[in-house]
């Protein structure tokens, strides 16, 4: 029997992916966690309040609940990294190292950790974007994941834990809103054309980068999880990719819904982080590993979307 513990749950993958693993799992079974408290949907099954930093808090919830499998999503993001890298750095490296630790001590079956194409950087060749290329982040958040990745890798090789990971690309959905990185305009953008029928894109209109509608990043993450673990030959992250596209072209697949949506203009900050990012990634290991396959491209998305937010917001 799976007893799965999903730490940082209430976010935009996690507040989502939890409903999907008690699908799969039986609702009764899956624990979710995060250190500020559950709404909608998700107060619907157990829940309890962890920081991902406290080690003796997570032992007590695995002890408690018989926890098998940890999901463990919480983390800062890129943009919010930037504010106060110190802090992003301690506790992403922090709550990984003490979820590592504790799979291995108490021989948990399997550990899911998301790392990004964050890990990419400047020198990073943008085009189809390699699984194993050059990779110097100059993001906090970036160097995280790219520690990370290399802790996962570590934690399987000498001690053996059933570590799995993914570089997500930018995550799109609408059900819940995106907690700060430099992908967020291609959520926000939907909200926007709603509500305003107008948009200022803090991206240049020709910045490229890839990007994946969250029922697929959910789908990966469920079919990886599922793999053999024969299957699994990558065991710091697995690149996995769906479309790329960049604000003048999501726009003009608005405007196809919406013919009065404008859009402008104004890079801040976060331009230079998505300029140090790859246009688009190659897959084929994932592919060829564990038959990965994306089901939606932006048409399909943005049709989704549109429909799905005006019910939410009652359009
Ligand atoms: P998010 O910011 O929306 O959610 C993170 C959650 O973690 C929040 O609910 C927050 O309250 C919680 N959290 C923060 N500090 C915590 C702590 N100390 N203890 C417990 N919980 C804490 O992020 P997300 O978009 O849902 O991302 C989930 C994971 O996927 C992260 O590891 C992120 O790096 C990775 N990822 C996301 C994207 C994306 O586009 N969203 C892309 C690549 C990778």
């Amino acid at each position: 029997m799976e007893k799965v513990l999903v730490i940082g749950a209430c976010g935009q993958l996690g507040s989502e992916l939890t409903l999907a693993l008690r699908e799969l799992h039986g609702n009764d079974n899956v624990v979710a966690s995060d250190v500020r408290p559950a709404e909608g949907q998700l107060a619907d099954g157990p829940f309890v309040i962890l920081n991902a930093m406290d080690k003796e808090g997570l032992e007590e919830i695995i002890d408690n609940h018989g926890i098998n499998q940890i999901y463990h999503l919480a983390a800062i993001l890129s943009a919010k990294g930037e504010n106060d890298p110190k802090f992003a750095w301690d506790l992403n490296m922090t709550s990984l190292l003490n979820v590592l630790e504790l799979a291995r001590d108490k021989k948990l079956n399997k550990i899911y950790w998301p790392s990004s194409i964050a890990v990419f950087g400047p020198n990073t060749p943008k085009d189809n974007t390699h699984q194993n290329t050059i990779m110097d982040p100059n993001t906090v958040y970036g160097i995280s994941k790219l520690a990370g990745e290399r802790w996962c890798e570590y934690y399987f090789e000498k001690y053996g834990v059933d570590v799995r990971s993914l570089r997500y690309p930018g995550l799109i959905g609408y059900k819940a809103k995106p907690g700060g990185g430099t992908t967020d305009y291609a959520v926000d953008i939907f909200y926007k054309a709603l509500e305003e029928n107008k948009y200022e894109s803090f991206l240049s209109e020709d910045s490229y980068l890839p990007m994946m509608y969250i029922d697929d990043a959910i789908k990966a993450t469920i079919d990886l999880m599922q793999a053999d673990p024969k299957d699994i030959k990558v065991r710091s992250s697995y690149n996995v990719s769906a479309m790329s596209f960049s604000p003048k072209e999501i726009a003009e697949e608005i405007k196809k819904a919406s013919p009065g949506f404008e859009i402008s203009y104004n890079p801040d900050f976060r331009q230079k982080i998505a300029d140090s990012w790859p246009n688009s990634i190659d897959d084929s290991e994932a592919r060829d590993h564990w038959n990965w396959k994306p089901s939606y491209d932006l048409s399909k998305m943005t049709t989704e979307i549109l429909d799905g937010l005006k019910q939410l917001l009652h359009y």
